[in-house]
């Protein structure tokens, strides 16, 4: 893919106009800049068909929930799902793996086991810690190569009879690697257990074809997938959601209540208990539609070469170590490294100040991973369509005369 196009993308990113430059946001795996779509969708609802969805009768309330059960088709769509009443809209990749590990509890009890990964971001991690302790399962885990990839080799050693929940990250916010799904699922079904997939950092890669992932349960971000911060989906096999128990009780999420007690609405509705976050929720549709539009193939290509351009130049300095595995088709442009020296907060902030380049420093709540690697923080850059070579260039650059001057 030629140059260009990335900066070809970004007039559909309002950040661009706002920020003035140098402006070299490379901290996408945190939260990506919303795009222009799901801004403007965000703003319509807000400002033109504001109502609460799924309970009122009036013209307002009828156009809100339109626009809100629309979503579950958008999604439904990009995750390449036929069933958008399989997609529960949530807040986020964290609510999604909540309501799962909450509603897989019943799977669990003493001596099962959850197998999570060395890998896994602390929101696939708490959760399953909170069921395991009140059900008295055992979480164990997948080991970490060196090279940052989950051992599939030394899954046989880890993955038994007694394995209720397999949970693993889609794509690993630290390294950047991209899991084996289907190779994970096989296994996965073959003793029984179901597969839960963390998605934030899957899902803004591009529209999904979830069947033959194989996952059973797949959550997401829509701040991450260029949608507004407050949205996010997880989608479920119908089977498995419906012998789900609700996560949070309230309005809109029963079929009767008695004083006694409570029956609940068939899923998705069952898990979207309150007035759900309707206008980030309308964005994140408009950001899935948006995404839909855009040649994949082309972005791909781009985004792997940026990610050969990052690693190539953080390894041509000196004093930098990059976690994770060369640029290769199983990682995306999620690159970690720490610098000999300085720490990744005064990394981050050097690079900021002086050169416009926005990265994320410190645990990056994968705190199993870093103890894996012998760390307790590092900086990373992570690319977005948008990105280009000048972010390439400014973030090398800046991090060649920032190490000679401290050295
Ligand atoms: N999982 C992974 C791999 C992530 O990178 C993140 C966020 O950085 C999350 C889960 C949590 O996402 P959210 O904060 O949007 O719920």
């Amino acid at each position: 893919m030629t140059p260009g196009v990335g900066q070809a993308l970004r007039p559909h990113f309002p950040a661009f106009a706002h920020q003035p430059p140098p402006f070299h946001y490379l901290d996408n795996a945190a939260t990506a800049q919303i795009c222009a779509p799901a801004a403007e969708a965000l703003l319509r609802f807000e400002t033109r068909t504001r109502a609460n969805v799924k309970r009122g009768v009036h013209r307002l309330a009828d156009a809100a929930t339109t626009a809100f059960e629309g979503v579950r088709a958008d999604l439904a769509r990009y995750l390449g799902v036929a069933d958008p009443d399989e997609v529960v809209l949530t807040t986020g990749t964290t609510a999604g793996l909540n309501i799962a590990a909450n509603g897989l509890r019943h799977r669990l009890g003493p001596g099962d086991e959850v197998l999570v990964t060395e890998l896994e971001h602390h929101s696939d991690l708490v959760p399953w810690h909170l069921a395991a302790e009140a059900t008295g399962a055992t979480v164990r885990a997948i080991p970490v190569g060196e090279d940052g990839r989950l051992d599939l080799d030394r899954l046989g050693r880890v993955l038994n009879d007694r394995t209720r929940i397999v949970t693993v990250a889609h794509v690993s916010n630290v390294t950047g690697t991209v899991t084996d799904l289907p190779r994970l699922a096989a296994a996965t079904h073959a003793v029984g257990a179901v597969l839960v997939v963390d998605g934030a950092q899957g899902a803004p890669h591009g529209p999904l074809d979830l069947p033959t992932l194989g996952c059973d349960l797949y959550a997401l971000s829509g701040h991450k997938m260029f949608g507004p911060t407050g949205s996010g989906a997880l989608w479920g096999q119908m089977d498995l959601l419906a012998e789900m128990p609700p996560f949070m009780g309230g309005g809109e999420m029963i079929r009767r209540v008695t004083i006694e007690g409570s029956t609940f609405a068939p899923p998705p509705h069952r898990f979207e208990a309150g007035t759900p976050a309707i206008g980030p929720l309308i964005g994140m549709g408009a950001a899935a539609r948006f995404l839909m539009t855009l040649d994949w193939n082309a972005l791909r290509r781009h985004e792997a070469r940026l990610t050969g351009r990052v690693l190539e130049g953080l390894a041509g300095i000196e004093g930098i170590r990059v976690f994770g595995p060369p640029a290769a088709p199983d990682r995306v442009g999620v690159v970690t490294f720490t610098v000999d020296g300085l720490h990744a907060h005064d990394v981050c902030q050097i690079l900021d100040a002086e050169r416009g380049v926005a990265l994320r420093g410190g645990h990056h709540c994968a705190q199993p991973l870093m103890g894996r690697f012998g760390l307790v923080a590092s900086a990373r850059a992570s690319l977005a369509p948008y990105s280009d070579d000048d972010d390439v260039d400014a973030l090398i650059e800046g991090l060649d005369d920032a190490i000679r001057r401290f050295r």
